[in-house]
């Protein structure tokens, strides 16, 4: 039906748990709406229901089902902030500029935990808790900028976590010092996306499953959009179509490199979760793709990594999955697994996700990577108020430009760029063991820190 295959088939530890939905069929027929929106995902989602809120008429048309694609089949972490690093971000833009996207980005999360409360959507399974991003080595320098840059010269809240506190709640010698941010949490995406769905449709929105659309005729003033069984006439079109949206705009789609993750759930681990993990927020040990994981259903962990740019069967990833775990807590000891899925999300070589107009009232809502819970939230919200208000807070995003991401050879160089990194970073990972086994915990050689007019000495120490 669209030009990837995002899923593979089978039941995740959402669709067991999915809420019931009202029937929705495909679009029939003849409309005229003031904005089309494709695909209904959770950019899609929002941009109907603000667009809606504000009194316009909009329709969604969806290729499969309500958040088919990524958005019902993600790790559940919101998370201040984008895919691409604040530091990078700073250098593109300037501090100024960073700032407020920063502050976008955080406004992104409280529209999640927003919406969630006000609507009192059913099973979205919100979990406070924060997210700890823990290091693998025992060099902190790049942690410690990122703290300073993100804690005093953004704005944000985020605290330095030292080694003897990350591993009181992570029985891990594999880890090391950490990054806090406390206003994370977490979710269940596809409910979360579901009690979207209707939030849209009861401010009037209209949704279409099974609709996917075919040619969009965005030269004339009104535009056509064209699905096997219906058409309709739309002032606006948005495309949200992420990394499927495929040969019906070739040009945006090209600006996309499709990434696999591979997400598994274990069975109960009872007691001996305990003697692994006292943490109850999300983790991730990586800047890149391994390991991110948290406890659902009070027992079970929910364990992501190990990202191809070719789809896999998730089947194949288990053994190397569980493996990860072994690694890190092998006092789990050997640890079954209950479900296995994957998903895909679009990468921009930037990592910036894609908000803007592309020609006279076609907007993109695209490229959210791997972190697209808040920024799809911020990116809905920044549409539906250019739409209707003219405002012009998603030109914030032009500095990122739509670029080539490089076709197949693009791809394959990603995958070798993820295999160099994760050596690399396994590599480093073993080093700060080894020293720390000859040198001793609190022993460790390093250099003393500056964090803004603090010198913060020897091993990391906590500088929230
Ligand atoms: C395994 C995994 C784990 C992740 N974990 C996290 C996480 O913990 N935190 C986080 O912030 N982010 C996470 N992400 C990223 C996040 O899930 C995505 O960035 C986000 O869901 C993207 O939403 P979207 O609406 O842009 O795209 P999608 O969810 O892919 O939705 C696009 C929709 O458009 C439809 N469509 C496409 N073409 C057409 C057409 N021609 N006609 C009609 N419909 C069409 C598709 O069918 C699809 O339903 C993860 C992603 C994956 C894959």
């Amino acid at each position: 039906m669209t030009s990837l295959s995002g899923n593979a088939p089978g039941a995740t530890w959402y669709s067991d748990a999915r809420v019931a939905t009202p029937e929705r069929g495909p679009l029939t027929g003849n409309f005229d709406v003031d904005v089309c929106v494709i695909g209904a995902g959770l950019a899609g989602l929002t941009v109907a229901r603000e667009v809606a809120r504000r009194g316009w008429s909009v329709v969604v048309l969806e290729a499969n089902d309500i958040a088919w694609g990524a958005s019902g089949r993600n790790t559940g972490f919101v998370l201040p902030g984008f895919a691409c690093g604040m530091d990078k971000v700073v250098r593109r833009v300037g501090l100024d500029d960073a700032k407020a996207l920063w502050a976008l980005s955080e406004a992104g999360l409280d529209y999640v935990r927003t919406t969630i409360r006000e609507t009192g959507m059913p099973g979205v399974a919100m979990v406070e808790g924060g997210w700890l991003k823990v290091s693998k080595s025992d060099a902190a320098d790049n942690d410690l900028a990122t703290v300073r840059l993100i804690g005093q010269e953004l704005g944000g809240e985020i605290e330095g976590w030292p080694v003897e506190r990350v591993r009181d709640v992570l029985k891990s010698d594999h880890y090391f010092h950490a990054v806090y941010t406390p206003r994370a949490f977490q979710i269940h995406p596809l409910n979360y996306a579901l009690g979207l769905a209707d939030a849209a449709e009861a401010a009037g929105a209209r949704i279409f499953v099974n609709s996917p659309v075919r040619s969009i005729d965005t030269a004339s003033v009104r535009k056509w959009v064209v699905t096997p069984s219906g058409r309709l006439r739309a002032d606006h079109v948005v495309l949200a179509g992420n990394v499927h949206l495929g040969k019906l705009v070739p040009r945006l789609t090209r600006t996309l490199t499709p990434v696999w993750t591979y997400v598994m759930t274990t069975e109960p681990l009872g007691g001996r979760l305990d003697t692994a993990i006292t943490f109850r927020g999300a983790v991730s040990d990586s800047n890149f793709a391994d390991n991110h994981y948290r406890i659902v259903g009070g027992d079970r962990l929910m364990w992501a990594g190990r990202v191809t740019t070719w789809q896999r069967d998730p089947r194949r990833l288990a053994r190397a999955l569980r493996a990860d775990i072994a690694e890190v807590y092998p006092q789990l000891g050997p640890v079954a697994f209950e479900h296995i899925w994957s998903g895909v999300s679009g990468n921009s070589l930037h990592r910036m996700p894609q908000i803007g107009e592309v020609s006279p009232r076609v907007w993109l809502a695209s490229g959210f990577g791997g972190h697209g819970l808040n920024t799809t939230a911020m990116a809905g919200d920044i549409l539906a108020r250019a739409i209707t208000e003219s405002d012009d807070t998603w030109r914030r995003f032009v500095p990122f430009e739509l670029v080539w991401s490089g076709g197949v050879i693009g791809r394959a160089a990603a995958q070798v760029h993820y295999w160099w990194y994760r050596r690399g970073e396994r590599g480093r990972a073993r080093e700060a063991r080894r020293r720390e086994a000859e040198f001793g915990r609190g022993e460790q050689p390093s250099t003393d820190h500056v964090l803004g007019d603090k010198v913060v000495p020897g091993r990391w120490r906590a500088v929230s």
